[in-house]
């Protein structure tokens, strides 16, 4: 028996990021970036304007007020996008927009709001202070700045710098193809008609669903029957995967080929019993220099594991430096009891009431009840050597969804 934790360490072991590749940058949402960007220029390019208003000299604002205005002449008028023609002397200011370049000589921009116009004229009713309303030039970035870094995960944020940059392209950590596997003679898939004897491979779904949610590129290859022929032929359509994932097979049943066709066929092929619950039976190897996984055929079995296993190796391939789902401390609501010797991971639906987290198991675990995993949002982690966790004890649980990110009301202080 080995333990999770050594497991998931050899499995990682055998993981490097893959190549890069150019993408588009609104291709690149959610990806790992595999350069440095740095500013190739100031943004905003030059001193503009905060506000729409005029460019004055704040000098020439002293002790003004509504009661005693100063009057400038105006000589210009400033939109957005324009360049500014004149310099601002003694006396003067130009009518400016938001956005729209400082003209020379002026230091301060006086709001609209500030101000009344009579023809060529404008009353200014407020004295402006030095640098008012201005916005520097590289006060946003600086040209030669290093703005996002090798390994960052590019979000939308990223995406407008990268605009604001001129940046259309940029290298991205590749996504790895990952093929999905089913083994068993019982199994079917959802459009052949099941006789009453035969079980729909969901596992090819939910599986495949995992791998995209985790950004790999899922390839099905389908099902195999339980025979050595059917096994090497479909383990060999899969090989120009970057991974390849089975499920079903593992265990030590007669007909749980999978295992001695990937020792066959594989290069240094493990056969773990892996000391948890569900998932105890794993294989992991290579075969034609492609990492394969062997997860167990029950469809919560193949879940777990695969988040155990599989999606930290796919981050990992993809750039991603944090490979593990968050886990958090949470009140349990019930009396659970296992037996010693396995990590439990046990499918909960976890909410964040007045200030903590509270979490509930969603029913029967066994490790083909499907729907207790439709419920949950976590994995509550019992540790190898507990035997129990009672009402109101704090427990480790997994969050396997981005559901507790989201609410239903907006949440101010
Ligand atoms: P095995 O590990 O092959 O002994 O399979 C264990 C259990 O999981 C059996 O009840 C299988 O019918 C079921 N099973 C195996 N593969 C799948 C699959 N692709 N989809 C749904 N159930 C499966
Ligand atoms: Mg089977």
């Amino acid at each position: 028996m080995i333990s999770v934790e050594d497991a998931l360490h050899k499995i990682l072991d055998v993981f490097v990021p893959l190549g890069q590749e150019k993408v588009n940058i609104l291709s690149s949402l959610g990806r790992v970036i595999g350069e440095d960007i740095y500013a190739s220029r100031n943004i905003p390019p030059r001193d503009n304007s905060a506000m729409d208003g005029y460019a004055v000299r704040w000098e020439d604002t002293r002790g003004a007020s509504r009661g005693k205005p100063v009057v400038l002449n105006v000589i210009e008028d400033i939109p957005a996008g324009a360049i500014p023609q004149k310099s601002i002397g003694k006396g003067e200011s130009s009518r400016i927009m938001t956005g729209a370049p400082v003209p020379d000589g002026a230091n301060a921009i006086v709001r609209v709001e500030d101000t009344a116009k009579h023809g060529r004229r404008v009353d200014v009713f407020v004295q402006a202070k030095r640098g008012q309303d201005i916005r520097l030039a590289g006060e946003d970035v600086r040209d030669g700045e290093l703005v996002i870094a090798r390994g960052d995960v590019i979000r939308p944020a990223e995406i407008g710098m990268l605009a604001s940059l001129g940046r259309s392209f940029i290298m991205v950590y590749q996504r790895p193809i990952v093929a999905v596997l089913a083994t068993g003679d019982e199994l079917v898939d959802i459009d052949d008609n099941p006789n009453p004897w035969q079980i729909v491979s969901s596992n090819s779904y939910s599986l495949a669903a995992q791998i995209i949610d985790s950004g790999g590129i899922p390839l099905q290859i389908g099902i195999a029957k339980d025979t050595r022929e059917d096994l090497v032929s479909k383990f060999k359509a899969a090989l120009r995967a970057d991974v390849i994932v089975s499920s079903g097979g593992v265990s030590v049943g007669d007909y749980d080929l999978v295992k001695d066709v990937m020792k066959e066929v594989g290069n240094k092929m493990q056969f773990w019993r892996v000391a948890m619950r569900p998932g105890r039976p794993l294989a992991f190897g290579s075969m034609g220099g492609v990492p394969m996984f062997g997860l167990p055929g029950n469809p919560v079995s193949s879940m777990v594991s695969f988040e155990q296993f599989v999606r930290p190796s796919i981050l990992k391939m993809m750039g991603h430096k944090n490979l593990f789902r968050r886990t958090v401390k949470a009140t349990i609501r019930e009396d659970i009891t296992k037996k010693k010797g396995a990590k439990h991971f046990i499918r909960a639906r976890v909410e964040y009431k007045n200030g903590r987290f509270m979490v509930t198991s969603t029913g029967d675990q066994g490790s083909g009840i499907l729907k207790s995993m439709v419920r949950a949002n976590g994995l509550i982690v019992l540790p190898e050597n507990s035997t129990s966790a009672k009402k109101g004890d704090e427990v480790a649980v997994q969050l396997i969804d981005g559901s507790l990110e989201q609410t239903v009301k907006p949440q101010y202080p």
